[in-house]
């Protein structure tokens, strides 16, 4: 009887204990995809993104002689179990996930279909060090990020499996629904024009990124992956984020480069690390995803109300501070924004404009596509302040001097802003393509004026929080 590999954020073929375990069976493998209620709901280019990944894993599996069935039902249960009856697959394998929705999902799935008399089997795959098993020395979880680091580091990681030779076709495929008709990218309209060219898609594009960013980029990842203007960090997030490549794939080349004496490979492991770290704490503290995770935090006088000018004109890009508009800009056309962006644009909206992160991990989320709950959540709390090892609250980044440190030449400032400049770069240019016409922007204007000025907004950021007893 078949076995059904019910896939989700985890679309590849090598490295895949669940897939593994199917093929070594010797039975018929038959790989679903279900657009059930949470994958319905996804923010637009997050939904945007997985459509393009579906498309490209069911063209991998072909090759393999094998399909992706695409089915939709707002319960992935009772879509698995039409599938069963339909197929006579007597086992569905899985890899877990850890958000708490998903978590919910698969843990009734998975009791429902035992009593059922279905093997139902979940796998790793997603992390490298599953969050339960990471604990303090006095048994609790860690809540700082070094000490995480000190205790996983020395870890043995399993070696990455290598993509089945085969997979068993079944008989006869159950019907499959077609992905165009769940138009995944409708809530993206500059979706196919403006961003796909910067998507790195699928399984192959992405080892033969990590194979290029190790051999080419990782020795001066110390100093390039802070500089938005360069090339310099690996770009796997929107791959790892769907699965396209696994953590421990990345962790093992990382650590040959390390023996190979590459300066910066240390560097890239830690950040491997830094998304455990955020998975750790969305399993054992998933308030962390909506509520602040310092709880002192719970009554600041957070501005939430997301139709204030400045919070458009920090969405659209004209805060009329360089580095913050680069970078939003950057996310509209790009759907990924450099870190350095990541952090300098978060500090300003909650702690120059003292807007509640919600807004603008609600506002990553409908942008990036290498959107992740648990790395999302952790970022936006970090800049923030609310969130655990957090940057000071006290600490209030300086996009102007920041700007000044890491885009000495402008590179990235002159990408991504077109105003004042007689020949805009092309990418400054695509960002009037992709943006809606209400937003009322041309190339043309002038450059506005700062919507808070840096050192006033920091002043009363400081106020604020003293006001507050901080
Ligand atoms: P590299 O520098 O090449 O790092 C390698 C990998 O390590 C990344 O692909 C990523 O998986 C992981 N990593 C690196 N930095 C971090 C970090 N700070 N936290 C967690 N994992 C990290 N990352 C996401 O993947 N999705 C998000 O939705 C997301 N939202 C963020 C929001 C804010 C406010 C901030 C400050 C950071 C956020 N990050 C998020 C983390 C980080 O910015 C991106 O992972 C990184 O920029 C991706 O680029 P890269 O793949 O080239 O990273």
């Amino acid at each position: 009887s078949p076995i059904l590999i019910w896939l989700r954020r985890d679309l590849r073929l090598s490295d895949h204990p669940a897939l593994h375990a199917a093929c070594q069976s010797g039975r018929p493998v038959i790989p679903v995809f279900i657009l059930d209620a949470q994958y319905d709901a996804l923010a637009a280019a997050p939904k945007f993104r997985l459509g393009l990944g579906l498309e490209h894993h069911g063209a991998a599996l072909e090759e393999k002689g094998s399909r992706l069935i695409l089915r939709r039902n707002q319960s992935a249960l009772d879509a698995l179990r039409e599938l069963i009856e339909q197929t006579g697959a007597k086992s569905v394998y899985w890899t877990r996930q850890y958000d708490p929705q998903a978590v919910a999902r698969d843990s009734d799935v998975k009791s429902a279909l035992k009593d059922e008399g279905i093997e139902a089997k979940s796998f790793g795959g997603h992390l490298m060090f599953e969050p339960w098993t990471v604990e303090t020395k006095t048994g609790g979880y860690y809540k700082v990020y070094t000490p995480f680091w000190r205790s996983v580091k020395d870890r043995d990681v399993e070696a990455p499996l290598a993509a089945p030779a085969k997979i068993t076709a079944p008989e006869s495929w159950p019907a499959s629904d077609l992905l165009a008709d769940w138009n995944m990218g409708a809530a993206m309209k500059r979706g196919a024009d403006v961003v796909r060219p910067f998507v790195q898609l699928g399984e192959k594009a992405a080892q033969s990124r990590l194979g290029a960013f190790l051999a080419h980029k990782v020795a001066d990842y110390d100093t390039t992956r802070d500089l938005p203007g360069v090339d310099g960090t690996s770009c796997l997030s929107e791959n790892l984020a769907l699965g396209e490549i696994s953590p421990n794939q990345c962790w093992h080349a990382g650590q040959r480069a390390l023996h190979e004496g590459k300066s910066g490979a240390e560097t890239f492991l830690k950040e491997l690390v830094w998304r455990e770290f955020a998975y750790h704490l969305m399993h054992h503290t998933p308030r962390i995803l909506d509520r602040n995770w310092r709880e002192e935090w719970e009554d600041f006088d957070w501005n939430e109300d997301e139709r204030r000018a400045e919070v458009k004109a920090w969405k659209q890009g004209r805060t009329g501070i360089p580095f913050v508009d680069a970078a939003m800009r950057e996310m509209y056309v790009t759907g990924r924004m450099h870190n350095r962006g990541r952090m300098i644009v978060a500090s300003y909206l909650t702690k120059h404009l003292l807007c509640h992160w919600r807004i603008g991990q609600k506002w990553f989320e409908e942008c990036l596509i290498d959107w992740d709950p648990a790395s999302n959540a952790m970022g936006w709390q970090w800049s923030a302040g609310s969130g655990p090892d957090a940057t000071p609250y006290f600490r209030v980044f300086n996009p102007v001097t920041q700007l000044d440190k890491f885009d000495k030449k402008r590179d990235y400032a002159d990408r991504w802003i077109a105003e004042g400049h007689r020949n805009p770069h092309s990418d400054a240019l695509s960002f009037y393509e992709a943006i809606p016409r209400q937003w009322n922007m041309t190339a043309q204007d002038s450059y506005p004026a700062p919507v808070v000025d840096v050192s006033d907004g920091r002043k009363r950021a400081l106020s604020a929080y003293e006001n507050r007893g901080f």
